[in-house]
């Protein structure tokens, strides 16, 4: 076809801004900026939804939820001090029984779950009269690739329950909800989980003497301390059961996750350079919270994650601490709206109002619901590489630039990194680059004064790893 002088210019012009429009990058200001511009390489792998996560969200059966609380509450009580070698009633009881139950999903794993009674004596404490044996139940889904298998990711719940007195071994104590219910999601999610393979290593964890002072969780934490584990993320599920609050609030469709802003390890030097340019938005329990709100958006639609930027409830505590306390990045999943009258109560009724932790007033629909985001979460993790390390924002210079580096991932299926950024205002990262396969990278007319930024790894699948926030370096 033969165009004349116009039609050849015209037709230039439009290729040169087809060719041209993907390089540019408009930042999402709020405030008046100029456009960004950046060199974009080709091949980043699209985020996909994964099909083999879908189908085993789908396996989730509020059914079996039920049936492992109800089971929990029939022995009367797990009070950590309640009878060790009763086999109907007490705490003894309920770990053997939980033990068995893992064993038994740990069949359909290929041999890659073992199970594992984790024993310990507690010594005296505020709320162990005597010293006493305590067993944490841990299930353990070994990665499948080698340069992964030994990074970890650990959820649990805690399968001890109390009445009023935490001291009282002999009171009826259900903890249906505080924490049958948690304890319920980590075995359902055990049981879907184990017939797929995930290149890190999850463990499915349930522990006894949170409510005598977090002690199984402890225990397993200083472990893992003491063996240098790699634990990338902990969840703990602790009342997650109801979605009717004491307030007559009824919400059976979001989670709140309590996340700390500023690490609980935090060193002087650290705290120093947070004071001077900020972060404290950003430990990296918060960038966990943000990957399960974004994980959970992508795979239980109409289902939401409320952050809440707090390490935990006024007055309360929780299994997630110990690890925190360690270094290890942690958050806890908790109900929206709580109902104090069905926790840490002795079962009675009194003027009119029945009290206690019972069975009627758990939402077995809704608890499958909050296992959903954490296995989906749990999944999207120990599929996708390890989050970038020795991440920092180069100091030598005043420039409106911002220059950042890492040290290269591990991973044989790595395809490279994403730049992630948000205003300093915003919850959430809001925008991202692909980088490539490199180890720095320059946002041009982009001052790390105005935003924050962060960098995550991506697999040739898609699958991309927790963000990492820079450290300032010299
Ligand atoms: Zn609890």
């Amino acid at each position: 076809m033969k165009m004349n002088r116009f039609a050849r210019s015209t037709a230039a012009t439009l290729w040169a801004v087809l060719l041209l429009f993907p390089i540019f990058n408009f930042a999402s200001v709020g405030q008046a900026r100029q456009p960004v511009r950046h060199v974009r390489p080709s091949g980043a792998p699209p985020t996909r939804t994964n099909r083999e996560i879908r189908k085993m969200l789908a396996n989730i059966e509020q059914a079996k939820i039920e049936r492992t609380i109800r089971k929990l509450v029939s022995f009367g009580t797990r009070n950590s001090l309640s009878d060790q070698n009763n086999p109907q009633r007490g705490i003894g009881a309920a770990s053997e029984w939980l033990y068995g139950e893992f064993v038994k999903v740990s069949q359909n794993s290929g041999g890659r779950m073992t199970v594992e009674k984790q024993t310990f004596e507690q010594g005296k404490a505020p709320r162990i009269p005597e010293p006493v044996q305590m067993t944490n139940i841990i299930a353990t889904l070994k990665g499948t690739m080698p340069d992964s298998a030994n990074r970890y990711y650990v959820v649990s719940g805690h399968y001890d329950s109390m009445c009023t007195s935490p001291t009282d071994a002999k009171c009826d104590a259900p903890g249906a909800n505080d924490d049958a219910s948690g304890t319920a999601a980590v075995l359902e999610m055990a049981r879907v989980m184990a017939a797929h393979k995930f290149d890190a290593t999850i463990v499915f964890m349930t522990v006894p003497g949170e409510e005598q002072g977090l002690l199984g969780s402890t225990h397993f934490a200083e472990e893992a301390k003491k063996q240098k584990l790699d634990i990338e993320a902990m969840f703990t599920n602790d009342i997650i059961g109801s979605s009717v609050g004491g307030n007559g609030v009824r919400d059976r469709k979001s989670i709140r996750v309590f996340s700390e802003g500023v690490q609980s390890n935090e060193t002087p030097e650290e705290a120093v350079a947070r004071r001077g340019v900020g972060g404290e938005n950003d430990s990296t329990s918060r960038q966990l919270s943000r990957f399960i709100k974004e994980t959970a958006a992508r795979y239980v639609p109409d289902f939401s994650v409320s952050m809440v930027y707090r390490r935990d409830r006024y007055l309360r505590g929780g299994d997630h601490i110990p690890f925190l306390e360690r270094g290890y990045p942690a958050v806890r999943f908790t109900e929206p709206n709580e109902n104090y009258n069905h926790q840490h109560q002795n079962v009675r009724i009194e003027g009119g109002v029945q009290y206690g932790d019972l069975p009627e007033f758990v939402d077995f629909g809704y608890i499958a619901q909050v296992a959903r985001v954490n296995a989906a979460s749990l999944a999207c993790l120990a599929l996708a590489p390890t989050a970038p390390k020795s991440v920092a924002i180069v100091n030598k210079r005043l420039t409106n630039d911002t220059d950042l580096q890492w040290a290269a991932n591990p991973e044989m299926d790595l395809a490279g990194y994403e730049v992630v950024w948000r205003d300093t205002t915003s919850p959430v990262w809001t925008n991202s680059l692909w980088v490539g396969n490199v180890n720095n990278f320059t946002m041009k007319k982009m001052s790390k004064d105005n935003y924050f930024f962060g960098v995550r790894a991506v697999d040739r699948d898609g699958n991309r790893s927790l963000v990492a926030y820079p450290k300032p370096v010299r």
